[in-house]
């Protein structure tokens, strides 16, 4: 057992062993649902992302949700006005545990060129975020870069990350109510 533990896989004749954590995460990060929150320019890039040449299909992301309570990534792309901050927080609540924020170009990030009274200066100000996409716009590659690095997460995400305290205080941090099972 003390060598799975520091494998991944283990192959013999006929079977194939693996741990449940690496065995979940696995099967998470290659059927992400996302959830496109785009609001302007880099939305459009997204939606290059989502054409035939680049294909984000590939990554096991076939699926739009336009549904925040089936998808478990919210990719943020476009600017975001303060006005629109609370429908965000609504949406990234609706979604169900365990959930990923993929923050996409400089004004998901940081307001970017926007540094206005009207515009939240980065979506981080009111939902965590776990991967940033630099750059306005940032290119296809870039954003399927950001995608491969949430796979990279949750393939090693712990199956009790959602239960620890330093996940509750995350949450609380934001004022964001977990859920009874959580
Ligand atoms: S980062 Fe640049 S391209 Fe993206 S929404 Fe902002 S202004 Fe548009």
């Amino acid at each position: 057992m003390g060598k799975i533990e520091n494998q991944e896989i283990i192959n013999g004749e006929g079977y194939q062993l693996t741990r449940l954590d690496k065995a979940v995460g696995m099967a998470r990060a290659n059927s992400l649902w996302p959830l496109p929150f785009a609001t302007s320019c880099c939305g459009i890039e997204f939606m290059a992302t989502m054409g035939s040449s680049y294909d984000l299909a590939r990554f096991g992301m076939e699926r739009m949700s336009f549904s925040p309570r089936q998808a478990d990534l919210l990719i943020v792309a476009g600017t975001i006005s303060k006005k629109l901050g609370p429908i965000l927080k609504q949406v990234y609540e609706q979604m169900s545990e365990p959930k990923w924020v993929l923050s996409v170009g400089a004004c998901a990030s940081s307001g970017g060129i926007f540094d206005t009274y009207s515009v939240l200066q980065g979506i981080d100000r009111i939902i965590p975020v776990d991967v940033y996409v630099p750059g306005c716009p940032p290119r296809p590659e870039q954003i399927i870069d950001g995608v491969m690095k949430i796979n990279e997460l949750v393939k090693h995400e712990s199956l009790r990350r959602r239960y620890n305290d330093e996940y509750k205080h995350l949450m609380h941090d934001y004022n964001i109510e977990l859920g009874e099972d959580e």
